[in-house]
Protein backbone atom coordinates (compact mmCIF):
# COMPACT_ATOMS: atom_id res chain seq x y z
CA UNK A 1 0.00 0.00 0.00
CA UNK A 2 1.38 3.60 -0.98
CA UNK A 3 0.15 6.52 0.17
CA UNK A 4 -0.47 10.27 -2.31
CA UNK A 5 -1.18 13.50 -1.36
CA UNK A 6 -4.45 14.86 -2.02
CA UNK A 7 -3.09 17.49 -3.71
CA UNK A 8 -1.28 15.44 -5.72
CA UNK A 9 2.48 16.86 -4.73
CA UNK A 10 3.56 14.03 -3.36
CA UNK A 11 5.94 10.66 -4.25
CA UNK A 12 4.07 8.16 -3.36
CA UNK A 13 5.23 6.54 0.08
CA UNK A 14 5.22 3.41 2.31
CA UNK A 15 3.23 3.41 5.45
CA UNK A 16 6.05 3.99 7.87
CA UNK A 17 7.09 7.34 5.94
CA UNK A 18 3.49 8.84 6.19
CA UNK A 19 3.33 7.60 9.90
CA UNK A 20 4.89 9.95 12.23
CA UNK A 21 3.26 13.29 9.84
CA UNK A 22 -0.60 12.98 8.27
CA UNK A 23 0.45 16.30 6.44
CA UNK A 24 2.06 15.86 2.88
CA UNK A 25 4.83 18.51 1.78
CA UNK A 26 2.27 20.04 -1.01
CA UNK A 27 -0.06 21.14 2.31
CA UNK A 28 -2.70 18.08 1.61
CA UNK A 29 -3.35 15.19 3.27
CA UNK A 30 -1.61 11.63 3.41
CA UNK A 31 -4.47 8.87 1.86
CA UNK A 32 -3.86 5.20 0.53
CA UNK A 33 -3.87 5.09 -3.37
CA UNK A 34 -6.75 2.70 -3.35
CA UNK A 35 -8.86 1.18 -0.09
CA UNK A 36 -8.91 -2.65 -0.12
CA UNK A 37 -11.98 -4.21 -0.58
CA UNK A 38 -13.37 -7.00 1.71
CA UNK A 39 -15.58 -9.14 -0.36
CA UNK A 40 -18.69 -10.80 1.24
CA UNK A 41 -16.79 -14.48 1.80
CA UNK A 42 -14.21 -12.40 2.83
CA UNK A 43 -16.51 -10.73 5.25
CA UNK A 44 -18.29 -13.58 6.91
CA UNK A 45 -14.47 -14.99 7.40
CA UNK A 46 -13.54 -12.16 9.70
CA UNK A 47 -17.15 -13.01 11.67
CA UNK A 48 -15.38 -15.78 14.68
CA UNK A 49 -12.38 -12.92 15.14
CA UNK A 50 -11.62 -10.87 18.24
CA UNK A 51 -10.98 -7.44 18.26
CA UNK A 52 -7.13 -7.85 18.06
CA UNK A 53 -7.51 -10.32 15.00
CA UNK A 54 -9.96 -8.40 13.17
CA UNK A 55 -7.11 -5.04 13.95
CA UNK A 56 -4.34 -7.84 12.23
CA UNK A 57 -6.60 -8.38 9.24
CA UNK A 58 -7.80 -4.74 8.35
CA UNK A 59 -4.25 -2.74 9.84
CA UNK A 60 -1.98 -5.28 8.09
CA UNK A 61 -3.92 -3.91 4.62
CA UNK A 62 -2.53 -0.50 5.36
CA UNK A 63 0.73 -1.02 7.21
CA UNK A 64 2.28 -3.21 4.89
CA UNK A 65 5.93 -2.37 5.11
CA UNK A 66 5.82 -3.58 9.07
CA UNK A 67 6.56 -6.94 9.44
CA UNK A 68 3.81 -9.24 9.98
CA UNK A 69 4.98 -10.63 13.48
CA UNK A 70 6.13 -6.96 14.96
CA UNK A 71 2.28 -5.75 14.07
CA UNK A 72 0.73 -8.63 15.24
CA UNK A 73 2.50 -8.00 18.14
CA UNK A 74 2.31 -4.41 18.53
CA UNK A 75 -1.83 -5.08 18.17
CA UNK A 76 -1.49 -7.85 20.99
CA UNK A 77 -0.03 -5.60 23.35
CA UNK A 78 -2.16 -2.58 22.44
CA UNK A 79 -5.95 -3.61 22.39
CA UNK A 80 -5.98 -5.62 25.99
CA UNK A 81 -8.68 -6.03 28.82
CA UNK A 82 -6.06 -4.51 31.22
CA UNK A 83 -6.46 -1.39 28.87
CA UNK A 84 -10.20 -1.52 27.76
CA UNK A 85 -12.05 -2.91 30.01
CA UNK A 86 -12.89 -6.00 28.19
CA UNK A 87 -11.81 -8.31 25.86
CA UNK A 88 -13.95 -6.83 23.70
CA UNK A 89 -12.32 -3.63 23.43
CA UNK A 90 -15.37 -2.33 22.05
CA UNK A 91 -18.31 -3.77 23.17
CA UNK A 92 -22.18 -3.30 21.85
CA UNK A 93 -25.32 -2.59 24.21
CA UNK A 94 -28.29 -2.90 22.01
CA UNK A 95 -30.90 -0.69 23.69
CA UNK A 96 -33.90 -1.80 22.12
CA UNK A 97 -34.04 -3.93 19.17
CA UNK A 98 -32.31 -2.28 15.92
CA UNK A 99 -30.82 0.50 18.35
CA UNK A 100 -27.41 -0.14 19.89
CA UNK A 101 -24.59 1.67 21.23
CA UNK A 102 -21.26 0.81 20.12
CA UNK A 103 -18.71 1.64 23.26
CA UNK A 104 -15.47 2.70 21.94
CA UNK A 105 -14.58 4.96 25.46
CA UNK A 106 -13.10 2.17 27.68
CA UNK A 107 -9.52 3.08 27.40
CA UNK A 108 -7.30 4.92 29.74
CA UNK A 109 -8.86 8.20 29.35
CA UNK A 110 -12.34 7.69 29.02
CA UNK A 111 -12.67 8.76 25.15
CA UNK A 112 -12.22 6.62 21.90
CA UNK A 113 -9.39 8.55 20.55
CA UNK A 114 -7.39 6.17 23.10
CA UNK A 115 -8.40 3.38 20.06
CA UNK A 116 -5.82 4.93 18.07
CA UNK A 117 -3.06 7.07 20.56
CA UNK A 118 -2.50 3.62 22.60
CA UNK A 119 -1.90 2.01 18.96
CA UNK A 120 0.28 4.96 17.38
CA UNK A 121 2.01 5.18 21.02
CA UNK A 122 3.48 1.68 19.75
CA UNK A 123 3.90 2.07 16.32
CA UNK A 124 5.86 5.27 16.79
CA UNK A 125 7.90 2.97 19.55
CA UNK A 126 8.45 0.68 16.58
CA UNK A 127 9.53 2.85 14.01
CA UNK A 128 11.44 4.99 16.08
CA UNK A 129 13.50 2.07 17.79
CA UNK A 130 13.67 0.91 14.02
CA UNK A 131 15.78 3.74 12.49
CA UNK A 132 17.67 4.67 16.30
CA UNK A 133 15.87 8.41 16.47
CA UNK A 134 14.53 10.06 18.73
CA UNK A 135 10.97 11.80 18.47
CA UNK A 136 9.94 15.41 20.47
CA UNK A 137 6.02 15.15 20.11
CA UNK A 138 4.56 18.76 20.12
CA UNK A 139 0.65 19.26 20.28
CA UNK A 140 -1.86 21.68 21.45
CA UNK A 141 -5.54 20.21 23.12
CA UNK A 142 -8.61 21.65 23.97
CA UNK A 143 -8.96 18.42 26.35
CA UNK A 144 -9.31 14.77 25.02
CA UNK A 145 -6.41 14.46 22.19
CA UNK A 146 -3.74 16.11 24.78
CA UNK A 147 -4.44 13.19 27.62
CA UNK A 148 -4.97 10.70 25.11
CA UNK A 149 -1.78 10.86 23.43
CA UNK A 150 0.07 11.86 26.89
CA UNK A 151 -1.42 8.07 28.17
CA UNK A 152 -0.07 6.57 25.15
CA UNK A 153 3.22 7.96 25.13
CA UNK A 154 4.36 8.22 29.08
CA UNK A 155 7.28 6.37 29.54
CA UNK A 156 8.05 5.39 25.76
CA UNK A 157 11.77 5.19 24.40
CA UNK A 158 13.15 7.97 22.61
CA UNK A 159 9.81 10.36 22.62
CA UNK A 160 9.27 13.39 24.44
CA UNK A 161 5.60 15.02 24.66
CA UNK A 162 5.10 18.79 24.97
CA UNK A 163 1.18 19.58 25.32
CA UNK A 164 0.17 22.67 25.19
CA UNK A 165 -2.95 23.69 26.62
CA UNK A 166 -5.52 26.46 27.49
CA UNK A 167 -4.65 27.07 31.05
CA UNK A 168 -8.30 26.96 33.43
CA UNK A 169 -10.57 25.70 30.02
CA UNK A 170 -10.57 21.76 30.38
CA UNK A 171 -13.00 20.35 32.46
CA UNK A 172 -11.95 19.49 35.84
CA UNK A 173 -11.47 16.11 34.65
CA UNK A 174 -9.55 16.12 32.11
CA UNK A 175 -7.40 18.63 33.87
CA UNK A 176 -6.83 16.19 36.66
CA UNK A 177 -5.81 13.72 33.92
CA UNK A 178 -3.39 15.58 32.29
CA UNK A 179 -1.64 17.77 35.02
CA UNK A 180 -1.61 14.72 37.25
CA UNK A 181 1.03 12.61 35.01
CA UNK A 182 3.89 12.81 36.60
CA UNK A 183 6.14 10.91 33.96
CA UNK A 184 9.60 11.91 33.16
CA UNK A 185 9.24 12.42 29.02
CA UNK A 186 5.71 14.28 29.22
CA UNK A 187 5.78 17.89 29.44
CA UNK A 188 2.18 20.24 29.81
CA UNK A 189 2.58 23.53 29.00
CA UNK A 190 -0.50 25.54 30.35
CA UNK A 191 -0.90 28.56 27.71
CA UNK A 192 -2.59 32.06 29.06
CA UNK A 193 -5.38 31.79 26.22
CA UNK A 194 -7.74 29.49 24.48
CA UNK A 195 -7.66 26.72 22.53
CA UNK A 196 -6.77 28.35 19.02
CA UNK A 197 -3.53 30.04 20.59
CA UNK A 198 -1.98 26.60 21.32
CA UNK A 199 -2.96 25.91 18.45
CA UNK A 200 -1.24 28.91 16.69
CA UNK A 201 1.61 28.31 18.52
CA UNK A 202 1.96 24.29 17.12
CA UNK A 203 0.93 26.40 13.81
CA UNK A 204 3.75 28.47 14.07
CA UNK A 205 6.90 25.83 15.06
CA UNK A 206 5.64 23.59 12.21
CA UNK A 207 5.95 26.70 9.86
CA UNK A 208 9.72 26.77 10.69
CA UNK A 209 11.02 23.40 8.78
CA UNK A 210 14.63 24.12 9.89
CA UNK A 211 13.91 24.28 13.68
CA UNK A 212 11.13 21.32 13.29
CA UNK A 213 14.39 19.12 11.42
CA UNK A 214 16.91 20.25 14.17
CA UNK A 215 14.70 19.51 17.08
CA UNK A 216 13.00 15.79 15.25
CA UNK A 217 9.70 17.59 15.92
CA UNK A 218 6.44 15.41 15.09
CA UNK A 219 2.78 15.60 15.26
CA UNK A 220 -0.18 13.55 17.26
CA UNK A 221 -3.02 15.69 15.55
CA UNK A 222 -6.05 14.16 14.40
CA UNK A 223 -5.01 14.50 10.53
CA UNK A 224 -2.41 11.45 11.29
CA UNK A 225 -4.04 8.06 8.50
CA UNK A 226 -2.47 5.48 11.40
CA UNK A 227 -5.39 7.17 13.91
CA UNK A 228 -8.24 6.79 10.94
CA UNK A 229 -6.75 3.33 10.33
CA UNK A 230 -7.26 2.37 13.85
CA UNK A 231 -10.59 3.43 13.91
CA UNK A 232 -11.84 1.71 10.73
CA UNK A 233 -11.39 -1.37 12.67
CA UNK A 234 -14.15 -0.44 15.43
CA UNK A 235 -16.84 -0.01 12.78
CA UNK A 236 -16.51 -3.76 11.56
CA UNK A 237 -16.25 -4.81 14.68
CA UNK A 238 -19.80 -2.93 15.58
CA UNK A 239 -20.87 -4.56 12.58
CA UNK A 240 -20.27 -7.90 13.09
CA UNK A 241 -22.16 -7.83 16.00
CA UNK A 242 -24.66 -6.63 15.34
CA UNK A 243 -26.11 -7.50 11.72
CA UNK A 244 -26.53 -11.28 10.66
CA UNK A 245 -24.60 -10.87 7.36
CA UNK A 246 -26.23 -12.18 4.35
CA UNK A 247 -25.47 -7.96 3.33
CA UNK A 248 -27.54 -6.74 5.59
CA UNK A 249 -26.90 -3.46 5.80
CA UNK A 250 -26.70 -1.02 9.08
CA UNK A 251 -26.72 2.55 10.14
CA UNK A 252 -24.26 4.46 11.91
CA UNK A 253 -24.31 7.59 14.12
CA UNK A 254 -21.05 9.76 14.88
CA UNK A 255 -20.83 12.80 16.98
CA UNK A 256 -18.25 14.79 14.70
CA UNK A 257 -15.68 17.43 15.43
CA UNK A 258 -12.64 17.20 13.13
CA UNK A 259 -13.92 14.28 10.74
CA UNK A 260 -11.41 11.79 11.96
CA UNK A 261 -13.80 9.58 13.52
CA UNK A 262 -16.35 9.46 10.81
CA UNK A 263 -13.89 9.39 8.22
CA UNK A 264 -13.15 6.20 9.49
CA UNK A 265 -16.67 4.96 8.65
CA UNK A 266 -16.73 5.86 5.31
CA UNK A 267 -13.42 3.98 4.41
CA UNK A 268 -14.67 1.27 5.87
CA UNK A 269 -17.97 1.37 3.70
CA UNK A 270 -15.65 2.26 1.07
CA UNK A 271 -13.77 -1.00 1.98
CA UNK A 272 -17.31 -3.14 1.63
CA UNK A 273 -18.91 -2.72 4.70
CA UNK A 274 -22.12 -2.91 4.39
CA UNK A 275 -23.28 0.64 5.64
CA UNK A 276 -26.00 1.92 4.49
CA UNK A 277 -26.13 5.60 6.28
CA UNK A 278 -23.55 7.58 7.93
CA UNK A 279 -25.21 9.78 10.12
CA UNK A 280 -23.15 13.28 10.97
CA UNK A 281 -24.45 14.88 14.24
CA UNK A 282 -23.37 18.59 14.63
CA UNK A 283 -23.31 20.41 17.67
CA UNK A 284 -23.99 24.19 17.34
CA UNK A 285 -20.87 24.80 15.33
CA UNK A 286 -22.83 22.87 12.11
CA UNK A 287 -20.57 24.05 9.35
CA UNK A 288 -21.03 19.91 8.78
CA UNK A 289 -24.19 19.58 8.86
CA UNK A 290 -24.48 22.83 6.69
CA UNK A 291 -22.43 21.29 4.10
CA UNK A 292 -24.12 17.82 3.75
CA UNK A 293 -27.36 19.10 3.34
CA UNK A 294 -26.68 22.05 1.30
CA UNK A 295 -23.04 21.15 -0.80
CA UNK A 296 -22.13 24.44 0.45
CA UNK A 297 -19.02 24.18 2.59
CA UNK A 298 -18.43 27.55 4.74
CA UNK A 299 -16.01 27.94 7.86
CA UNK A 300 -16.31 30.01 9.97
CA UNK A 301 -13.60 31.94 12.12
CA UNK A 302 -12.09 31.14 15.57
CA UNK A 303 -14.39 34.12 16.96
CA UNK A 304 -17.60 32.43 15.58
CA UNK A 305 -16.81 29.03 17.05
CA UNK A 306 -19.03 29.16 19.64
CA UNK A 307 -18.40 27.24 23.12
CA UNK A 308 -20.49 24.72 23.99
CA UNK A 309 -21.33 21.40 25.98
CA UNK A 310 -19.63 18.81 23.80
CA UNK A 311 -16.80 21.00 23.48
CA UNK A 312 -14.46 18.54 21.39
CA UNK A 313 -16.92 19.15 18.79
CA UNK A 314 -16.56 23.04 19.08
CA UNK A 315 -14.34 22.87 15.47
CA UNK A 316 -15.13 25.46 12.41
CA UNK A 317 -12.77 23.44 10.39
CA UNK A 318 -12.53 19.92 10.31
CA UNK A 319 -9.42 19.21 9.52
CA UNK A 320 -9.88 15.42 7.90
CA UNK A 321 -13.01 16.65 5.73
CA UNK A 322 -10.42 17.34 2.94
CA UNK A 323 -9.57 13.23 2.72
CA UNK A 324 -13.52 13.28 2.04
CA UNK A 325 -13.40 15.95 -0.73
CA UNK A 326 -11.11 13.77 -2.55
CA UNK A 327 -13.15 11.25 -2.35
CA UNK A 328 -15.84 13.18 -3.79
CA UNK A 329 -14.26 15.10 -6.38
CA UNK A 330 -13.05 11.57 -8.24
CA UNK A 331 -9.81 11.57 -6.48
CA UNK A 332 -8.73 14.30 -8.81
CA UNK A 333 -6.13 15.91 -6.72
CA UNK A 334 -6.33 19.00 -9.30
CA UNK A 335 -10.18 19.66 -8.49
CA UNK A 336 -9.25 19.65 -4.59
CA UNK A 337 -6.67 22.25 -4.98
CA UNK A 338 -9.01 24.50 -6.76
CA UNK A 339 -11.28 24.24 -3.94
CA UNK A 340 -8.67 24.81 -0.96
CA UNK A 341 -7.66 27.87 -3.21
CA UNK A 342 -11.36 28.73 -2.61
CA UNK A 343 -11.15 28.12 0.85
CA UNK A 344 -8.15 30.42 1.22
CA UNK A 345 -9.74 33.15 -1.37
CA UNK A 346 -13.60 33.43 -0.51
CA UNK A 347 -13.57 31.35 3.07
CA UNK A 348 -15.34 27.92 1.02
CA UNK A 349 -16.91 26.63 -1.78
CA UNK A 350 -19.78 25.09 -3.04
CA UNK A 351 -20.17 21.80 -4.86
CA UNK A 352 -23.86 22.27 -6.10
CA UNK A 353 -24.53 21.84 -9.87
CA UNK A 354 -21.26 20.43 -9.91
CA UNK A 355 -20.56 16.73 -10.74
CA UNK A 356 -19.27 16.14 -7.45
CA UNK A 357 -22.91 16.85 -5.83
CA UNK A 358 -24.36 13.71 -7.24
CA UNK A 359 -21.74 11.18 -5.34
CA UNK A 360 -22.27 13.08 -2.20
CA UNK A 361 -25.88 12.04 -2.86
CA UNK A 362 -24.89 8.80 -3.40
CA UNK A 363 -22.25 8.72 -0.40
CA UNK A 364 -24.19 7.68 2.04
CA UNK A 365 -24.07 10.89 4.38
CA UNK A 366 -26.74 12.83 6.29
CA UNK A 367 -26.49 14.74 8.84
CA UNK A 368 -28.29 16.77 11.79
CA UNK A 369 -27.39 19.51 14.51
CA UNK A 370 -27.88 19.41 17.83
CA UNK A 371 -28.39 21.52 20.93
CA UNK A 372 -27.55 22.48 24.59
CA UNK A 373 -31.01 21.59 25.66
CA UNK A 374 -31.07 18.77 22.55
CA UNK A 375 -28.16 17.19 24.92
CA UNK A 376 -29.89 17.35 27.95
CA UNK A 377 -33.16 15.99 27.07
CA UNK A 378 -31.41 13.11 24.95
CA UNK A 379 -29.59 12.04 28.50
CA UNK A 380 -32.57 11.96 30.17
CA UNK A 381 -34.36 10.30 27.70
CA UNK A 382 -31.50 7.38 27.17
CA UNK A 383 -31.38 7.00 31.30
CA UNK A 384 -34.94 6.85 31.55
CA UNK A 385 -35.94 4.80 28.94
CA UNK A 386 -32.81 2.59 28.91
CA UNK A 387 -31.04 2.83 32.02
CA UNK A 388 -27.73 4.49 30.73
CA UNK A 389 -26.18 7.47 30.98
CA UNK A 390 -24.22 9.09 28.41
CA UNK A 391 -22.23 11.99 28.01
CA UNK A 392 -23.05 14.98 26.04
CA UNK A 393 -21.38 14.05 22.59
CA UNK A 394 -22.89 10.57 22.73
CA UNK A 395 -26.43 12.51 22.97
CA UNK A 396 -25.58 14.69 20.22
CA UNK A 397 -24.89 11.70 18.20
CA UNK A 398 -27.95 9.93 19.75
CA UNK A 399 -30.53 12.87 18.90
CA UNK A 400 -29.61 13.09 15.21
CA UNK A 401 -29.46 9.37 15.05
CA UNK A 402 -32.79 8.70 16.26
CA UNK A 403 -34.32 11.93 14.11
CA UNK A 404 -32.82 9.76 11.05
CA UNK A 405 -33.40 6.67 12.04
CA UNK A 406 -35.45 3.98 9.84
CA UNK A 407 -37.27 1.46 12.05
CA UNK A 408 -36.00 -1.09 9.34
CA UNK A 409 -32.66 -1.06 9.67
CA UNK A 410 -30.13 -1.55 13.05
CA UNK A 411 -28.66 1.87 14.23
CA UNK A 412 -25.51 2.10 15.75
CA UNK A 413 -24.80 5.22 17.98
CA UNK A 414 -21.32 5.57 19.03
CA UNK A 415 -20.35 6.24 22.24
CA UNK A 416 -17.27 8.94 22.00
CA UNK A 417 -16.21 9.47 25.88
CA UNK A 418 -17.80 8.33 29.29
CA UNK A 419 -19.53 10.22 31.35
CA UNK A 420 -17.67 11.03 34.15
CA UNK A 421 -15.45 13.23 31.49
CA UNK A 422 -18.16 15.92 31.42
CA UNK A 423 -20.23 14.80 34.26
CA UNK A 424 -21.89 18.72 34.85
CA UNK A 425 -23.79 18.22 31.67
CA UNK A 426 -24.11 14.28 31.94
CA UNK A 427 -25.54 14.33 35.55
CA UNK A 428 -27.38 17.15 36.76
CA UNK A 429 -29.77 17.33 33.25
CA UNK A 430 -31.28 14.32 35.02
CA UNK A 431 -33.81 17.09 36.66
CA UNK A 432 -32.93 20.69 35.91
CA UNK A 433 -33.77 22.07 32.53
CA UNK A 434 -31.24 24.94 31.47
CA UNK A 435 -31.77 27.74 29.41
CA UNK A 436 -29.87 27.13 25.67
CA UNK A 437 -26.08 27.78 25.86
CA UNK A 438 -24.85 30.56 23.13
CA UNK A 439 -22.38 32.03 24.90
CA UNK A 440 -19.35 33.46 23.10
CA UNK A 441 -16.55 31.24 23.17
CA UNK A 442 -14.55 33.56 25.91
CA UNK A 443 -17.61 33.32 28.37
CA UNK A 444 -17.56 30.25 29.50
CA UNK A 445 -17.01 30.22 33.02
CA UNK A 446 -13.50 27.98 33.28
CA UNK A 447 -14.79 24.77 34.99
CA UNK A 448 -18.13 24.88 34.03
CA UNK A 449 -18.13 22.08 30.61
CA UNK A 450 -22.14 21.81 31.58
CA UNK A 451 -24.94 22.95 33.25
CA UNK A 452 -24.13 24.47 36.48
C1 LIG B 1 -12.74 14.08 19.48
C2 LIG B 1 -14.10 13.84 19.95
C3 LIG B 1 -15.22 13.93 19.09
C4 LIG B 1 -15.10 14.34 17.64
O1 LIG B 1 -14.48 13.35 16.86
P1 LIG B 1 -13.83 13.73 15.45
O2 LIG B 1 -13.05 12.54 15.05
O3 LIG B 1 -12.94 14.92 15.72
O4 LIG B 1 -14.93 14.06 14.52
C5 LIG B 1 -16.47 13.61 19.59
N1 LIG B 1 -16.64 13.26 20.89
C6 LIG B 1 -15.58 13.19 21.75
C7 LIG B 1 -15.84 12.82 23.15
C8 LIG B 1 -14.28 13.47 21.32
O5 LIG B 1 -13.26 13.40 22.17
Amino acid sequence: MRYVSTRGGMEPQPFSAILLEGLAPDGGLAVPESYPRFSAAELARLRPLSYRGLAFEILSRYADDIPPADLRAIIDRTYTAATFGSDEITPVTTLEPRLHLLRVANGPTLAFKDIALQLLGRLFEHVLAKDGITLNVLGATSGDTGSSAEYALRGKRGIKVFMLSPKGRMSPFQTAQMYSLADANIFNLAIEGVFDDCQDLVKAVAGDAEFKARHRLGAVNSINWARIAAQIVYYFKGYLAVARGNGEEVDFAVPSGNFGNILAGHVAKAMGLPIRRLILATNENDVLDEFFKSGRYRIRTAGETLSTSSPSMDISKASNFERFVFDLVGRDPAVVRELWVQVVRDGGFDLAGTPSERRLAESGFVSGKSTHADRLATIRHVAERFGVIVDPHTADGIKVGLERRDPGVALICIETALPAKFAATSTCCASTPRRSRRTSRRARPPDDPGCS
